[in-house]
């Protein structure tokens, strides 16, 4: 037994240090990724259930590693971890801007993933102003997770604030996962909440987690919030989401992100129900 023990022992720490070193490999790779441009962008659209069309689209970064995906979460982690995610951040706030012209229509939004580190970085402000200088024609979305209202509420607040003076619109993402206070979101001048998929998979379950999206949505409708349901995948769901008649939905069941090199179809629940 006591053999074992020590094999095991011996296992586990092998485990995490072949980990360090894969994790301290990769980490060289994404700086060489960053600079020879091997990240890349993909988007996938927000679907408004009254009238079917696409009002916007979510850019979601890509990093195919001698043909391996990188989860997207990890591309983040390691950025903070090599201490480029604030340049991480200008990357993709200019890349898509340069390149969401090709199929954003005037009217639809481009919505950009910020990280809690990048939202509260110092430069954060006066690098997202001179970015979108250029671009004053695109409607832009920030997404921050409710990680980032946690990490500094007051400081949020005002952020945000400085957001929406620079005509950019303010959603939480993942909304519900965070276990910050329904009663903060008065607080907040944001434009939407994008409640977090698993939200939807368990509604689509049982009563009770199905009154609990309810109640996550009147209460947003209340405060003249807009809700996007994230994770939309079957069409029970679909019908589920009907009820909250003005409600934005993203989800495999419309269209997995791709990369749009020509302008999609702006019709997309019709071929659906
Ligand atoms: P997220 O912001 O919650 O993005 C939604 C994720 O759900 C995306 O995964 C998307 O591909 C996936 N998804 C969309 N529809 C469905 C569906 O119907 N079913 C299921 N099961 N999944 C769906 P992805 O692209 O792997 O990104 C994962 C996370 O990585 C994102 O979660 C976001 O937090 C982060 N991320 C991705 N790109 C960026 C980025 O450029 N910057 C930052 N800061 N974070 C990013
Ligand atoms: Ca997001
Ligand atoms: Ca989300
Ligand atoms: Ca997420």
């Amino acid at each position: 037994a006591k053999r074992n023990k020590r094999d095991t022992a011996c296992y586990y720490t092998n485990e995490i240090g072949q980990k360090i070193t894969e994790r301290y490999r990769l980490s060289s790779q994404l700086k060489q990724a960053i600079k020879n441009e091997q990240l890349y962008l993909v988007y996938q659209p927000i679907v408004c259930l009254l009238s079917g069309k696409i009002k916007g689209y979510e850019t979601l970064t890509r990093w195919n590693l001698d043909g391996t995906l990188i989860n997207p979460e990890l591309i983040i982690s390691l950025a903070e971890d090599i201490g480029v995610s604030e340049e991480f951040f200008k990357w993709l706030l200019k890349t898509t801007l340069a390149s969401c012209n090709h199929f954003l229509k005037p009217d639809q939004f481009i919505a950009i993933n910020v990280s809690a580190r990048q939202f509260l970085d110092i430069n954060f402000l006066i690098n997202t102003q001179y970015i979108i200088s250029k671009y004053s024609h695109v409607k832009i979305e920030l997404e921050i997770t409710e990680s980032s209202l946690i990490a500094d509420f007051t400081e949020t607040i005002n952020r945000i604030d400085s957001l929406n003076t620079l005509g950019i619109k303010v959603m939480i993402d993942d909304f519900g996962t965070g276990y910050s206070s329904l009663s903060r979101l008065k607080q907040l001048n944001v434009d939407k909440i994008k409640i977090d998929r698993s939200f939807l998979h368990d509604a689509s379950k049982d009563q009770k987690s199905a009154g609990i999206y309810q109640s996550i949505v009147d209460l947003a409708h209340k405060l003249d919030i807009d809700v996007v349901a994230e994770g939309v995948e079957t069409t029970e769901q679909l019908l589920f989401l009907r009820q909250f008649a003005p409600i934005y939905m993203q989800g495999y069941l419309f269209q997995k992100p791709q990369i749009n090199t020509k302008q999609t179809a702006e019709f997309i629940i019709q071929d659906i129900i």
